[in-house]
């Protein structure tokens, strides 16, 4: 053939043929199945709403698996689809495949922890007449979005006595909020203005301002700290010494919303990941029965660096697989484990940093993932020279692109910012250990670990359907 003398439709031919062009959710739809991608986000919203902490979205998860018939008790040679609970901060579920177990599993693992501020063990104190709480940040902020907004606070406190008090305050319109104050501009040249982004918001400050009613006269000690301590004990039963074994945790109050005229966006708390999460605890329980048996793992800790017993570092995977064996009717052996799991192939199921429209500058956009692209397939994570990244095999993209294109899920690749702009991590190379194939994947989000982080409702449902086919391929 004469390349020089084609056609116009020749060259558009061959441009479809050999250039790789990622496809907008909203060109390869139809209505119906839009519709469907509507009424998948409504049910999100409502887990986003219902599953604020990591135990909340275990408790979630685990009332879903029960209606559903998953089995919390290992019953050998019963093959059932079974869940395991881990310190009520991790949780799996396991449907049994076709194919023996032996041959390994299909995994998808997500994190159900967030970025939030954390009560300290010796939080209440009072000042100026008002009463407040201290806060320790957990992961990654940006500390000037925390304040002046209401903030809810959801927890468990656990009384000497042993038993625990399971509380949430500000999500119901009848509740009130907290909030973290701000400096009024007026007054906050030296002490915030003319200091670094990162600076001018100082950790300590991050303090909830939590009532302004004293108890006693004004001889009474103390009496605003007092004050709320006695509102306290009458509603909860709780001494202060009860904060010392306590998780109370700190996120933005209210519901997630629709975003934008067309409703096509969701705004709201904690995409990153309970996106995945949702996603890939749906994809389970519509799934139809596979080859390999499907395990999905929910664990904490993600944002601080997977540490800690409910983390992706721990061994909980290999407890689930040895339950799974026993419940297989195999005797478990550490051998047999690690060979099931190196045999296994996993999705590191987490959101990327979309392209972000105000500063695309950071991006690489040829590279970046965009929203509506469709959930997003990210091969290396890592920073400065993909330093501490699981970096996915070839072969093993090749395989998951072919059952994406199979089955329609339309999807695209993502790199998280420009060389050298930054970076971030995720848990896929801590289950990499075990020598499995794995890659991250999920869909892009926009104002990324922010109290109100924006996702594509067409992105959310590809990222379900992307899910599924690589549960049933
Ligand atoms: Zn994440």
């Amino acid at each position: 053939m004469n390349k020089k003398n084609l056609t116009k439709k020749e060259i558009k031919n061959l441009r479809e043929k050999l250039q790789y062009n990622p496809e907008l959710v909203w060109d390869a739809i139809n209505s119906a199945e839009k519709k469907r991608a509507f009424s998948f986000c409504e049910t999100y919203k409502k887990f986003l709403d219902q599953a604020k902490t990591e135990r909340e979205a275990v408790e979630y998860i685990r009332n879903m698996a029960r209606d559903k018939g998953f089995s919390e008790q290992v019953k050998p040679g019963s093959c059932r689809p079974m869940t395991k609970v881990f310190r009520e901060k991790s949780i799996a579920l396991a449907r049994p495949g076709k194919d023996p177990l032996m041959n390994g599993i299909r995994l998808i693992i997500s994190h159900i922890d967030s970025p939030r501020l954390d009560l300290k063990q010796k939080p209440l104190y009072e000042t100026v007449d008002l009463t407040f709480l201290k806060t320790h940040y957990y992961g990654g902020i940006k500390k000037f979005q925390w304040l002046a907004r209401p903030l809810a606070i959801h927890g468990r406190v656990v009384r000497a006595n042993g038993d625990f008090v399971d509380l949430t305050v500000g999500e119901d319109e009848a509740d009130p909020v907290f909030t973290v104050l701000d400096l009024l501009p007026h007054l906050a040249k030296n002490a915030q203005y003319d200091k670094k982004l990162d600076k001018a918001i100082v950790g300590e400050k991050l303090n909830l301002i939590a009532g302004s009613l004293p108890l006693g006269d004004k001889e009474t000690k103390e009496r605003f700290k007092l004050s709320a301590l006695s509102l306290l004990n009458d509603k909860y039963g709780l001494v202060e010494e009860d904060f010392i074994s306590a998780e109370l945790e700190v996120v933005p109050a209210g519901k997630a919303r629709d975003v934008g005229w067309d409703y096509t966006l969701v705004g709201a708390y904690g995409h990153d990941d309970r996106s995945c999460a949702f996603s890939s605890l749906k994809a389970v329980l519509d799934m139809k029965v596979s080859e390999k048996t499907a395990v999905i793992l929910f664990v904490d800790k993600e944002e601080i660096g997977s540490d800690g017993a409910t983390g992706a570092k721990s061994n909980f995977l290999e407890l689930v697989i040895s339950d799974l064996m026993l419940d297989m009717g195999h005797k478990p052996s550490l051998r047999e484990i690690h060979r099931i799991l190196a045999d296994s192939t996993a999705l590191s199921a987490d959101v990327n940093g979309g392209l972000d429209p105000d500063y695309q500058e950071v991006h690489d956009k040829q590279n970046a993932a965009r929203l509506g692209y469709g959930v997003c397939v990210t091969k290396f994570t890592g920073h400065g020279g993909k330093s501490g990244a699981n970096d996915a095999n070839a072969e093993y993209l090749g395989w998951l692109r072919k059952i994406f294109n199979k089955t329609k899920v339309i999807w695209q690749t993502g790199e998280l910012g420009k060389v050298d702009e930054g970076g971030g991590g995720t848990v896929a190379k801590f289950l990499a250990i075990y020598g499995m194939e794995i890659v991250d994947c999920g869909p892009p989000v926009l104002s990324m670990h922010s109290p109100f982080e924006i996702a594509h409702k067409g992105d959310l449902y590809m990222t379900y359907n992307g899910f599924r086919a690589f549960l049933e391929a």
